[in-house]
């Protein structure tokens, strides 16, 4: 295969962009990434006109694949032929808060901002502004974007800056537990309860694992949170509007999170954020209240136009049924495949989420620390490369999440396991 182009363009990158990229798990790829020329339903092709089956999908966005159905595309040329953005409201951004409002029935107001890590930086400030408390709890190995507040790792007692620039008396505010660890929660409840203002967790862990909640943890965590007076934050910027349908991952839990953070499929492929739940605390937010908050881009008309007839499309079409099914398929697939070729890996995801995990440890990982365990290094510079060879594009490190997009097809299912066949 050849990949010329992309040579080219990664050095020309990496003389006016640090490491070549502008998200760093692009560059996660050795000894360069792929530049890519376009999208083309659940395929992507690259500078070089090789032609992938694309399982990333821009890492969660695109529900509906690389082509957008007539209404999305007529509904964002519409918007975006009447100029840009205005710094005044428009009519859709309503349209879209009272989607997900019907929808989402936690989210009573909403937020719209630019993206995920927005959305999570928001919510926090949120929750100690309506609290008036310092402390977050979060899980370790969850993600919630390239913010102060979260980028923390270690633990409850010991909590520390995960990345160069973060100051150590920030991290202090943070608490890392392990996820499915209700002794571990109770623990640091019991020594920091009336300074939490939350617990802020992905319903799924999506971005180191895939890792499920066990029986009764979100439940757990409900009651624990509520008996505190702490707020419990979903961050569903993965799983909202994935998992689950239209009533999102919460909705398949059945739990019901003082506030939910929004990203990704919710703009459908365009830069989006959002934070919302139960109109008093929302009303915290400036101008009603004064938790300060706001965004020059902030809902974005194109956005919400793609956002809102993406989400229009799914719901009177059978968008969810189509992936689930796939996701279904394939996970199905791979686990005959790995059981009968690498018996010591896992198969991981629900919906339209799926993962290998190159480790079992005796059992399906209920925690990042069981990922973490896993050989990362052969799966993303000898297992990524094979999967490539076979012209199939899988996200960059063992951590991320895949997902099935309503554009995929068996066929695309079928020639995955035959590549997973060769590459395991
Ligand atoms: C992707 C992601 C974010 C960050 O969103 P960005 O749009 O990349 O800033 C936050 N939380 C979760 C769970 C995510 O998957």
């Amino acid at each position: 295969m050849k990949h010329d182009r992309s040579r080219t363009l990664y050095d020309r990158a990496l003389s006016v962009m640090p490491g070549g990229v502008n998200s760093a798990v692009r560059a996660a790829i050795e000894p360069y990434p792929f530049f890519v020329r376009k999208g083309d339903g659940g395929h992507v092709i690259d500078a070089d006109d090789n032609r992938y089956v694309d399982w990333v999908m821009g890492l969660g966005p695109l529900l509906l694949g690389h082509d957008m159905p007539e209404q999305v595309r007529a509904a964002i040329q519409r918007k975006a032929s009447e100029g840009p953005m205005y710094g005044a409201p428009t009519e859709v951004e309503v349209d879209l808060a009272e989607f997900v409002t019907r929808h989402v029935p936690s989210v009573e107001k909403i937020r719209f901002v630019n993206s995920g890590t927005e959305a999570t930086v928001s919510a926090v400030r949120l929750a100690r502004g309506h609290t008036g408390r310092n402390k977050i709890v979060v899980m370790q190995g969850g993600y919630h974007g390239a913010q102060e507040s979260t980028l923390v790792e270690g633990d409850a007692e010991n909590p520390q800056p995960s990345s160069a620039g973060v100051p150590q008396s920030f991290a202090e505010h943070t608490l890392p537990v392990p996820f499915n660890d209700g002794e571990a929660m109770e623990a640091v409840f019991a020594e920091h309860g009336d300074d939490i203002a939350a617990v802020l967790t992905e319903p799924i862990l999506g971005n180191y694992g895939i890792v499920h909640p066990q029986e009764g943890y979100h439940e757990f965590l409900r009651e624990i949170t509520r008996e505190h007076g702490s707020l419990l934050i979903f961050d569903e910027v993965i799983t909202g509007f994935r998992v689950g349908g239209l009533g999102c991952a919460q909705g398949r839990f059945d739990i019901t999170p003082d506030l939910t953070t929004f990203g990704k499929v919710v703009g459908g492929g365009f830069p989006v954020g959002a934070v919302g739940g139960r109109a008093e605390i929302m009303e915290d937010l400036t101008p009603a209240g004064d938790v300060f908050q706001a965004g020059t881009f902030s809902g974005h008309p194109v956005t919400m136009a793609a956002g809102l007839e993406t989400l229009r499309y799914a719901a009177e079409h059978d968008v969810y049924d189509h992936v689930d099914r796939l996701g279904e398929q394939l996970r199905g697939g791979l686990s005959d495949i790995v059981a009968d070729q690498a018996p010591e890996y896992t198969v991981a995801g629900t919906g339209s989420m799926f993962k290998v995990i190159f480790t079992r440890d005796g059992a399906e990982p209920t925690c990042a620390a069981d990922v973490k365990r896993a050989e990362t290094d052969r799966w993303r510079r000898i297992f990524w490369e094979a999967m490539l060879e076979e012209k199939v594009f899988l996200s960059q490190n063992q951590f991320e999440c895949q997902f099935v997009s309503a554009a995929h097809t068996e066929d695309d299912v079928e020639r995955t396991l035959e590549a997973y066949k060769e590459a395991l």
